[in-house]
């Protein structure tokens, strides 16, 4: 492969045999000569790890931030977003796998430069840009040069990830993302180990480390699979284990699947699923949470904690009303947990 225009990529050691170890994410491939490691994008050349994603999204959309989502980070704007392709994790449910489980070559990739991107999202008069997609950990420096010059430029940058990474390198690639949406997929390591060849105590150790070692806001995402993550007894302890490790201002959010990739053999998710997941949810002191990829104007509502009046009233990802004022309840005056 032609290397010259390549970038070589941070988190990694050379290895034994010409091997190189890849300390990105958890997953700390050891990578043979000319061999891409399970992500696909980052490739041993000569004994160098390179970054091949960096500069080469899949394609971009201006979205509403709560597809994300995001329903406590400006509400109601738009996010310019964007991935690559390839991805660290091996979900056979994926929703997205025409993007994660492709290779660059599958795509007519467009070349884009950070500044390309800030450029982007200037003309789209975007206030923020979206890491999505595909897990934006494996483009990690792409994430960094782009999140610091938007940051310069009063653009706002949110990683939609699965949080599967590597206690150093997130330190770096989070410092100057301003918010987050993680998924927690499941709350057994058997469903992670079985359904997306990853750890569950991994992605708990990034939500603690968010929660306490960063200033970034973030919100938790569930995809709720029928028979797999959905019983109403490991709701509860996903519930009891955010409650005690994150607080509970942690907005909460249950999304319906749709059958995909690997997982054809499972039904779209009942309403009923999700709206008694969001009830056991709230029951125990979650105080925000709601429900997503269907329709349902209680469940996408944000009410205020405290006197409980309806402040911000959506339809799937789109805001209705906005009552919030300065951040707060217009009736009681309760500061609402978020970057209003
Ligand atoms: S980032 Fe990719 S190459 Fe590196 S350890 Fe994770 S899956 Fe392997």
């Amino acid at each position: 492969m032609e290397t010259s225009k390549l970038k070589i990529a941070d988190w990694w050691e050379p290895a034994e045999k010409g091997k190189i170890l890849c300390t990105l994410c958890p997953r700390y491939c050891k990578i043979g000569e000319g061999q891409p490691g399970f992500c696909y994008i980052r490739q041993n050349h000569g004994g160098k790890l390179y970054t091949i994603g960096y500069g080469r999204p899949t394609g971009f959309a201006i979205d509403p931030i709560e597809k994300k989502p995001l329903n406590h980070f400006y509400p109601g704007s738009s996010i310019l977003s964007f991935g690559t392709a390839g991805c660290n994790l091996g979900c056979r449910f994926c929703q997205n796998w025409s993007i994660s489980k492709a290779k660059l070559d599958d795509f007519n990739s467009l070349h884009s430069s950070p500044e390309d991107v800030i450029e982007l999202a200037k003309r789209y008069n975007a206030p923020s840009i979206a890491f999505t997609y595909n897990d934006p950990t494996i483009f990690g420096e792409y994430v960094i040069d782009i999140s610091k010059l938007a940051r310069e430029e009063g653009i706002k940058t949110v990683m939609v990830t699965a949080g599967y990474i590597d206690k150093k390198a997130r330190k770096d690639i989070y410092k100057y993302i301003d918010a987050a949406n993680v998924d927690l997929k499941g709350f057994t390591e058997r469903f992670y180990f079985k359904l997306t060849f990853s750890h569950l105590n991994d992605i708990l150790d990034t939500l603690v480390w968010l929660k306490k070692g960063t200033e970034v806001w973030f919100e938790i995402t569930t995809l709720l699979i029928p028979g797999e993550n959905d019983s109403p007894d490991e709701i509860k302890k996903e519930c009891e284990w955010i409650l005690n490790n994150l607080g509970d201002s942690v907005p909460l959010h249950f999304t319906a699947f749709h059958p995909d990739f690997k997982m054809t053999d499972r039904k779209h998710t009942p309403e009923e699923t999700l709206n008694n997941s969001r009830k056991i949810a709230l029951s125990m002191g979650i105080k925000y949470c709601y429900v997503g990829n269907i329709h349902s104007h209680d469940g996408q509502t944000t009410y205020c904690p405290n006197c409980k009046t309806p402040l911000i009233k959506r339809d799937w990802h789109s805001v209705l009303t906005n009552k919030m004022k300065d951040g707060k309840c217009y009736k009681c005056g309760l500061k609402i947990d978020g970057v209003f």
